[in-house]
C-alpha cells in the first residue's frame, strides 16, 4: 500500500519566514475577529483560545479604535454565503480586503471510517483563530498567469469548506489521486501529519446543509465553489481546467466534481505562492512526529463518546485495533490497543 501520504499538509508547519509575514499581514485581522468574538460574546469553540484574544487587543493599542468601530457596525454575522450554516462553530468577519474565518477544523460530521490507506494520524482540533485564521479575499480578482493545481501547490489548503474544514490539493505530493488511493474517509477527508483534519475533494454532502443556492467552500484566491448544480439549480455550465466557469455577468466561480480535479484544480484569482503552499494560510498545531502507513489497515469505526474524547478502530486483515484518544488544549493522551493485543499509552503537550 506505501501510498506514502507524506504531502504536502505537513510542509506549512516549519515556514518561520512566512509566519512572520502572516502574522504582519494578519494583525488588524486579528483584532478584528478577536474583538468581533468579544463582542459577540457568543459560544466560543473550543480552540478559540483566549489566549489569541488577548494577543489580538494587547499588540496593537492604537488599532483597537478603528477596527471596533468595523465591529460595531458590522453584525460579526457571517455574510459571506453559506458559512452562517455552521455560525454554531465557524466565525467569520470582514476587515475591507479579507474575509477572516475561524474554525477547530473539525467538522460535525463523522470522519476517518472507509480509509484503507491509513498513516495513524488522527483529527484533532486546530488552533485556526485569532492571528491564524484563514483569509479569503473579499473581492477577488483574475490572475494574469493562474496557477495550476496539477502540477504544484501540493503543500498546504488551496480551499476551504464552509465548514471550517480546509480542502488540500486533490493530489498527493508524489501526484496521486489521494481519493483513487483509498487516502480519504467516505466524507473526502482524512487527518494530515500534524493530526489536522482535512479535505482533498470537494465535501457535496455539504450540499445537502446549504442547498443549492450556496457555495460548499472557497478557494483561497476568494472565489466560490458551488455544488454540483448551479447556484439557481440548473445543471452545471462547461468548466474549464480548473473546474470553474465565468457567468453572463463577469463573475467567476468553481464547481466540486466527482471525478478530477474534484474541487478547484488551480486558483484562476490572485494568490501568492510561497513554497509551493498559498501563503498566507494558518499553521497547523504538531504535537507529536509524524507516523508511518500502517499497511493493510482499514479504518471500521470512529466515535466521538464525548466532546474531545475519540475512538477509532482499525482492521488489518482478521486483526482489530484502537486508537482511543483524549484531546484539550493542553494535552493529547493515547492509548493505543495494537492488533497483537498489546496495550501503550502516550501523553502529548500541545502548545499554541
Ligand atoms: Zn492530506
Ligand atoms: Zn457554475
Amino acid at each position: 500500500m506505501c501510498t506514502n501520504h507524506s504531502h504536502h499538509e505537513h510542509s506549512h508547519l516549519h515556514l518561520p519566514s512566512s509566519m512572520v509575514t502572516r502574522r504582519s499581514a494578519l494583525r488588524i485581522g486579528g483584532i478584528g475577529i478577536g474583538a468581533a468574538l468579544l463582542a459577540a460574546c457568543s459560544k466560543s469553540n473550543e480552540s478559540a483560545p483566549t489566549t489569541s484574544l488577548t494577543e489580538a487587543t494587547t499588540t496593537t493599542t492604537s488599532a483597537v479604535v478603528s477596527t471596533s468601530a468595523v465591529v460595531s457596525t458590522s453584525a460579526v454575522i457571517s455574510t459571506l454565503a453559506g458559512f452562517e450554516y455552521f455560525a454554531d462553530s465557524v466565525k467569520v468577519v470582514n476587515n475591507g480586503n479579507l474575509w477572516l474565518v475561524e474554525s477547530n477544523g473539525l467538522p460535525a460530521h463523522n470522519m476517518m471510517v472507509g480509509i484503507t490507506s491509513w498513516q495513524q494520524q488522527v483529527p484533532t482540533s486546530q488552533p485556526y483563530t485569532g492571528t491564524n485564521a484563514w483569509q479569503i479575499p473579499t473581492n477577488p480578482v483574475f490572475a494574469d498567469t493562474p496557477v495550476s493545481a496539477k502540477t504544484q501547490l501540493y503543500r498546504g489548503a488551496i480551499a476551504l469548506a464552509v465548514n471550517g474544514v480546509p480542502i488540500f490539493n486533490a493530489l498527493n505530493n508524489r501526484g496521486d489521486d489521494a481519493y483513487l488511493v483509498g487516502e480519504l474517509d467516505e466524507w473526502g477527508g482524512h487527518a494530515g501529519r500534524a493530526d489536522d483534519y482535512h479535505y482533498h475533494i470537494a465535501p457535496l454532502h455539504l450540499q445537502e446543509i446549504v442547498g443549492n443556492q450556496s457555495p460548499i467552500a472557497y478557494a483561497l484566491d476568494g472565489y466560490a465553489i458551488y455544488g454540483e448544480t448551479e447556484p439557481d439549480g440548473s445543471a452545471v455550465a462547461t468548466l474549464d481546467e480548473f473546474n470553474g466557469h465565468e457567468m453572463a455577468d463577469g463573475s467567476y466561480h468553481y464547481h466540486g466534481t466527482r471525478t478530477y480535479p474534484y474541487i478547484n484544480g488551480g486558483l484562476r484569482g490572485v494568490v501568492s505562492v510561497v513554497e509551493d503552499q498559498i501563503d498566507p494560510q494558518p499553521s497547523t498545531r504538531p504535537f507529536r512526529p509524524a507516523l508511518e502507513p500502517l499497511a493493510g489497515a482499514t479504518i471500521s469505526s470512529f466515535e466521538t463518546p464525548i466532546t474531545g474524547s475519540y475512538k477509532l478502530g482499525y482492521t488489518v486483515k482478521a486483526m482489530t485495533g484502537e486508537v482511543a484518544y483524549m484531546v484539550t488544549d493542553s494535552s493529547v493522551a493515547f492509548t493505543f490497543t495494537n492488533i497483537d493485543g498489546t496495550v501503550t499509552t502516550a501523553t502529548y503537550a500541545r502548545t499554541i
